[in-house]
């Protein structure tokens, strides 16, 4: 299978990471459990603009610190050893830097990074999942989520207390030690339409 998986807040827990790096640069003491939206701006108080421009500024920091979230490298590892095809595919911008701190990172914690399998930049998902074959998504973001879905790209969210409420009932999952399963179960119902064909 061809599997499409989102980096931030999907594979690493980078809003842990951003409330750190937000802490010390406004001398905060934020704790990550009390940011319930997406973006950072409502817990410090910024207007969208403020917390755009702010974002940015530390963005690459961000990036760079920040551990996987539990299972995710050891999981991606025995999907891609059974022969699926991993993509990373993230929004994050694709300048030199931020893409070098992206492959490091991949790479300093094991995930299947092959040198070819990551795209940067991808404002749109849904159009970078056709182009590559995606056959199954893993996304948390709630705009993700949504084009995903509009496009009709199979998609598993990875739950944050920011997507509960996302109105189309989607597979979710809480920890990559789930993912085995549910692309066996996927896979068998690819076996069983091609049976029917
Ligand atoms: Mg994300």
């Amino acid at each position: 299978m061809v599997i499409g998986v989102d980096i931030d807040n999907t594979i690493k827990d980078t809003q842990r990471a951003a409330v750190k790096v937000y802490n010390r640069k406004l001398n905060r003491t934020v704790k990550v459990e009390d940011v319930r939206e997406f973006y950072l701006d409502q817990a410090y108080g910024l207007t969208p603009q403020e917390g755009r421009k702010l974002w940015r500024s530390l963005e690459e920091e961000i990036y760079r610190i920040g551990v996987p979230l539990q299972n995710a490298a050891r999981v991606l590892n025995e999907l891609a050893d059974e022969g699926h095809r991993i993509y990373f595919i993230t929004a994050r911008p694709g300048t030199k830097n931020i893409e070098a701190i992206t492959r490091k990172w991949l790479k300093k914690y094991g995930f299947p990074y092959t040198g070819d399998n990551l795209v940067m930049n991808a404002q749109d998902k849904a159009k970078v999942a056709k182009i590559l074959g995606v056959e199954l998504f893993f996304e948390d973001a709630p705009n993700h989520l949504e084009n995903l879905v509009k496009n009709k790209v199979p998609v598993v969210i990875v739950d944050a207390v920011y997507n509960r409420l996302f109105p189309v009932p989607l597979k979710r999952i809480t920890d990559w030690e789930q993912v085995h399963d549910l692309v066996q179960e996927m896979e068998n119902q690819k076996k069983q339409r091609s049976r029917k064909v």
